[in-house]
């Protein structure tokens, strides 16, 4: 039985043992796709998160969709263009049930303004990383990579613990919604700023967010408080960041840790340019998209350029994948760059060891079946203070969202073992129904994104693009149920390529097989990638989990 969703009611979250389609495979996919929309930000538009990273391209398309995977058969293949449904093919048992290839703009093409003119005409959309390919869990995927990366500054610079210490950010969006919740897990006192009331609301309802602060006066003498006693605790405030960072410059004060979750990426649709009200924001956007264009561009310049002079003072300032670097030295800001990408300064010797964002849902839609698995998690890597560190604190502090999910930032052979552990408990009855495996794009293997993911690669090679495309077609060859290829990453067009996989664990043998062989060659050629750009961890990795890399050193 579904759930209802008091947040979206017409979009219930999937759940219980009734299958509506042919197989578990077809019905794991048809959960996850209506898993997506629950969670999502405005479903009723088919948009997940980050403004327009959609489901699919319009609602004829998402009920063919819904047709084909409860009408196919397992022989056969669905074929996903930018959203839309083209063809259900004739393969085997052991293909994809679903391919698919969102967002793809040929090199010269790849531009914000031809995506938004191919956008209108109806010919694409954008699916985000996991948006358009049904791989989101609401706030908690990005949850813990932000925790890890205030893990990682606090190990860094502050002994460890970030207790009494102030972190400035903005955005309480789909994915920004995440940064209080993760900011009071390191035990810091996090501020958030977001022009929209009714995001901040949003997260405070969900537990995300504990306070709203009505003015920047009371916000800061908040955060002031919280730091002398040295207890942890999260703030929102709203207004805009283009005016609050330069005020909290202005006034002499320096957060120890600064960043920003604002949808900057998206100039028209996703960033508020200072002055401008919600309302003549969304009248604009219809009307006058040049105009909102410029004023994006001139505020963030103001954005960044406080951002910068917090560096100057001694901050921890970093992007946090939002491309407000890009967009700030594209309207002048020549030294944007300065500002540090969260991926190379905290994240790379993980991901050179296939290390990133694991994930798996129940698609029974039952907690329990979560809370087993996070018992075999603490168990099988009793000895990985990441992991257990992190179910601890999940447990504690992560409230589900749609179907019940968990993350997990898992490496080579971690992954393949887990999967195959949880296929044994779906198999045996301990678990009440399949689980999905998946991932973030934003894995070793699977992205290219020169401005987030392979920014000043040890060997130079950011911007290759083979990378992904190979992971996608092994994924197939590695018969997972569903394989995708996106582009855009932010600004839509031309950002990053990056390959996206999920596979259902049944309880089958054939389950099995996939599952072993898709997440044992996914990170295998992660490992690969970084060996080939001469990161030492991935050659320690390949010695000692003997990964069959060819090595022309
Ligand atoms: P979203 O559109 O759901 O939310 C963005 C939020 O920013 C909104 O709540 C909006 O009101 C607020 N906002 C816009 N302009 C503002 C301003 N000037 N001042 C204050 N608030 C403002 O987007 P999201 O899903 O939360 O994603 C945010 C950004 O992070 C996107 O650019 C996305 O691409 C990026 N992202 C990066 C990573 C990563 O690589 N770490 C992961 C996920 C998302």
């Amino acid at each position: 039985m579904p759930t209802p969703n008091p947040r979206h009611p017409n979009f219930p979250i999937p759940g219980g043992n009734e299958l509506r389609a042919k197989g578990w495979r077809q019905e794991a996919l048809l959960r996850l796709l209506e898993n997506v929309l629950s969670v999502g930000e405005d479903p009723d538009n088919l948009v997940v998160y980050a403004a327009l990273g959609k489901a699919a391209r319009n609602w004829a398309a998402h009920d063919a969709i819904v047709n084909a995977l409860k009408t196919m058969d397992e022989d056969q293949t669905l074929i996903i263009q930018s959203g839309k449904p083209i063809g259900l093919l004739k393969t085997h048992a052991r293909a994809p049930l679903v391919i698919m290839a969102n967002c793809n703009i040929v090199g010269q093409w790849a531009k914000a303004e031809n995506f938004y003119d191919l956008e209108k005409k109806g010919l694409i959309a954008w699916g985000g990383l996991t948006a358009g390919a049904w791989q989101y869990i609401g706030s908690q995927g990005v949850i813990q990579g932000t925790y890890e990366i205030f893990m990682r500054i606090a190990e860094n610079r502050f002994d460890g613990d970030l207790r009494g210490r102030f972190i400035l950010t903005a955005g309480l969006g789909g994915m920004g919604g995440a940064q209080p919740l993760a900011g009071r897990m390191a035990n810091a006192a996090i501020l958030v700023v977001d022009v929209d009331p009714e995001r901040a609301r949003k997260r405070q309802e969900v537990g995300y967010l504990e306070h709203v602060a009505p003015d920047l006066d009371t916000a800061l003498a908040m955060i002031d408080e919280a730091i002398k006693a040295r207890r942890p605790t999260s703030i929102g405030l709203v207004g805009n960041a283009a005016e609050i960072y330069p005020e909290i410059a202005r006034r002499g004060i320096t957060p120890d840790i600064v960043t920003d979750q604002t949808s900057a990426h998206d100039l028209v649709y996703g960033y508020v340019p200072k002055g401008y009200s919600l309302e003549e924001v969304r009248r604009l956007r219809k009307e006058n998209p040049a105009e909102l264009m410029a004023a994006s561009r001139a505020s963030i310049v103001d954005h960044v350029n406080a951002m910068l002079e917090f560096q100057r003072r001694g901050a921890e300032v970093f992007d946090n994948g939002n491309l407000i670097r890009t967009q700030a030295r594209d309207g002048g800001v020549a030294n944007a760059f300065d500002i540090k990408i969260f991926t190379e300064a905290y994240l790379r010797p993980l991901f050179a060891r296939a290390i990133g964002p694991f994930r798996w849902m129940a698609l029974s839609g039952d907690p329990e079946d979560i809370r087993k698995i996070d018992e075999l998690v603490l168990k099988m890597f009793a000895g990985n203070n990441i992991v257990t560190n992190w179910i601890g604190l999940a447990r504690q502090y992560v409230p589900f969202e749609g179907l019940p999910a968990r993350i997990a930032w898992l490496g080579h052979g971690e992954r393949t073992q887990l999967a195959l552990a949880v296929n044994e408990l779906v198999a045996n009855g301990t678990l009440s129904g399949p689980v999905a495996f998946s991932r973030d794009h934003l894995d070793a293997g699977a992205m290219a994104h020169p401005n987030i993911m392979t920014e000043r690669m040890k060997d130079g090679s950011d911007a290759i693009a083979d990378w992904p495309l190979l992971d996608a077609m092994l994924l197939t060859a590695s018969m997972a149920d569903l394989v995708a290829i996106h582009s855009g990453g932010g600004g839509y067009a031309g950002y990053m390529t990056s390959a996206g996989v999920t596979t259902i664990a049944d309880g089958t043998p054939e389950g099995a097989e996939r599952l072993r062989h898709v997440q044992t060659n996914d990170t295998s050629l992660g490992v690969m990638r970084y060996a080939d750009a001469g990161y030492d961890e991935s050659f320690d990795e390949i010695e000692k989990k003997d990964i069959p890399h060819i090595d022309l050193r």
